[in-house]
């Protein structure tokens, strides 16, 4: 008889793993998937340019729908919610559109991915209030957006509230954000986080940082009409919440499996959560390794879920692939201001137990005398003793974020900036300058440091 792999959750991590491991072992294996809502392999990345206008429908952004797994030979099932784990038994019980259901299985992947955190405020119930985490959430909003709102608030100042102020914008809505951070963007340090700021207030948006929410006032039928916090009161027909996700750990935690950072799963490099008991996890609910401050860390971000993902399925499929940790590598945009970073930034490097030295430069996204050249601000951070780097931000124009992957792999191989500076990047006036910026950066670091460079 074939064994039977049971996956809970049916987006990038637990579909990763479902279709590699099929793929691999064909009719040797039984794959059932049990998905809470309707959509399996969709997007979340995408509701904000959904919602913008730029990704015309909600199918867009299903990679593959229940009916094509289906027909690849995966069993999935939709509107069903995982309630309980017996591991000892080896069962799963869930909640299924027509009662409960018990599943047996001879593994188990756990890909619950992670759940928005909502303030903990007075009226935070009302409604008015949408979360971006789900397609069903995105469409609500669209919903509401039908109904011409003027004013929105966004709560939350991370990437996730920074790409719905640009789509928020972009319909005309006028827009605030506020967050909690001196600067948007947290996981940008706060000089390059007062650019974002002054170009998201070029663009018409209200920036307010240093900002707490205390509550929500609504009317008489519930409905939000103003945000409370601990700077006034910020009247509005909308609110939208950017405010951060935790991992969706409580039916593996209910079962006695053990949390780690801020309540992700402590998997090993493989996805194995429980040897003894054939459990394993990958995506949002996980945590993981990170390469250059050695920490345990939770970055809840889809490129890793779906590499996350794809090495359980291998190893389910008797492989042995091991997912190397991260380096923190993410971007985004607002309006026309690309924004990324990767490795520590200045005060993570100290907390770390390095000796940062922190440089800063400012460039051209393609040669200078080019009529599409547009400004670029690169930072690095880099190890004073080791010469290394440890990581690096970006904000500038069309062109200037994707840069950040070159910084990502010199920190991948732990490269010092010396190396990096000589690298062999590319060069043609439509696309860089000679010194590519982020050889210019490396130089720039290279020259305070001083010598050596052989
Ligand atoms: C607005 C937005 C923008 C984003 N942009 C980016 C980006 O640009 N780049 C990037 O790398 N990442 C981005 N992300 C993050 C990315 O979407 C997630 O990291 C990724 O979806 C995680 O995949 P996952 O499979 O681990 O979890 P999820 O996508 O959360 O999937 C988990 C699934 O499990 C289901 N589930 C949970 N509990 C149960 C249960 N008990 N029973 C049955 N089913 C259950 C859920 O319904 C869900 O479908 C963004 C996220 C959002 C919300």
């Amino acid at each position: 008889m074939a064994r039977r792999l049971l996956v809970v959750g049916g987006d990038a991590a637990g579909m990763s793993a479902a279709s590699t491991a099929k793929r691999a072992l064909g009719d040797a294996l039984e794959v059932v998937v049990l998905e809470r809502q309707r959509w399996t392999s969709y997007s979340a990345c995408g509701i904000p340019y959904w919602v913008a206008g730029d990704v015309p429908a909600l199918d867009d952004l299903v990679a593959r729908t229940p009916e094509q797994h289906r027909a690849n030979g995966i069993d999935v099932r939709t509107g069903t919610t995982a309630t309980e784990l017996d591991l000892d038994a080896g069962k799963v019980v869930a909640r299924t559109p027509s009662g409960t259901e018990t599943f047996g299985y001879d593994e188990l992947v756990i890909a619950t991915g992670a759940e928005p955190v909502s303030p903990d405020v007075p009226g935070a119930d009302a409604r008015g209030i949408y979360g971006v985490q789900t397609l069903a959430d995105g469409q609500r909003l669209l919903e509401a957006l039908q109904q011409d709102p003027q004013h929105v608030v966004i709560v939350g100042a991370g990437y996730i509230g920074v790409e719905m102020a640009e789509a928020c914008v972009r319909r005309g809505l006028e827009t605030v954000v506020v967050g909690t951070h001196p600067t948007p963007m947290p996981t940008i340090d706060s000089d390059l986080g007062e650019q974002i700021a002054a170009e998201m207030r070029e663009d018409g948006i209200d920036v307010r940082t240093g900002v707490t929410v205390t509550g929500f006032e609504t009317d008489a039928d519930n409905h939000v009409r103003a945000v409370v916090t601990d700077h006034g009161t910020i009247e509005t027909d909308l609110v939208v919440l950017g405010t951060g996700v935790r991992a969706r750990t409580e039916l593996a935690a209910g079962a006695g499996l053990p949390t780690g950072v801020k309540g992700a799963l402590p998997v090993d490099d493989r996805g194995l959560l429980d040897a003894d008991r054939n459990v394993w996890a990958a995506g949002d609910c996980v945590e993981s390794r990170h390469r250059v401050s050695g920490h345990q860390v939770y970055v809840p971000l889809g490129t890793h879920a779906n590499k996350q993902g794809w090495v359980v399925g291998r190893n389910l499929a008797g492989g042995d692939a091991r997912f190397p940790g991260i380096v923190g590598t993410a971007m985004t945009k607002v309006v026309t201001l690309e924004i990324a970073r990767t490795g520590l930034g200045e005060q993570h490097a100290l907390d770390a137990g390095f000796d940062p030295l922190a440089v800063q430069i400012d460039a051209t996204t393609v040669a200078g005398y080019m009529p599409h050249a547009r400004s670029m601000t690169v930072k690095v951070v880099v190890d004073r003793p080791s010469r290394r780097l440890l990581g690096a931000q970006i904000v500038g124009r069309e062109g200037a974020a994707l840069r950040i992957d070159s910084f990502a792999l010199a920190l991948w191989n732990e490269m010092t900036v010396d190396e990096l500076m000589m690298t062999d990047l590319g060069y043609a006036p439509p696309f860089a300058s000679v010194w590519d910026p982020v050889q210019q950066a490396a130089r720039a670091a290279v020259s305070r440091l001083g010598p050596p460079l052989r």
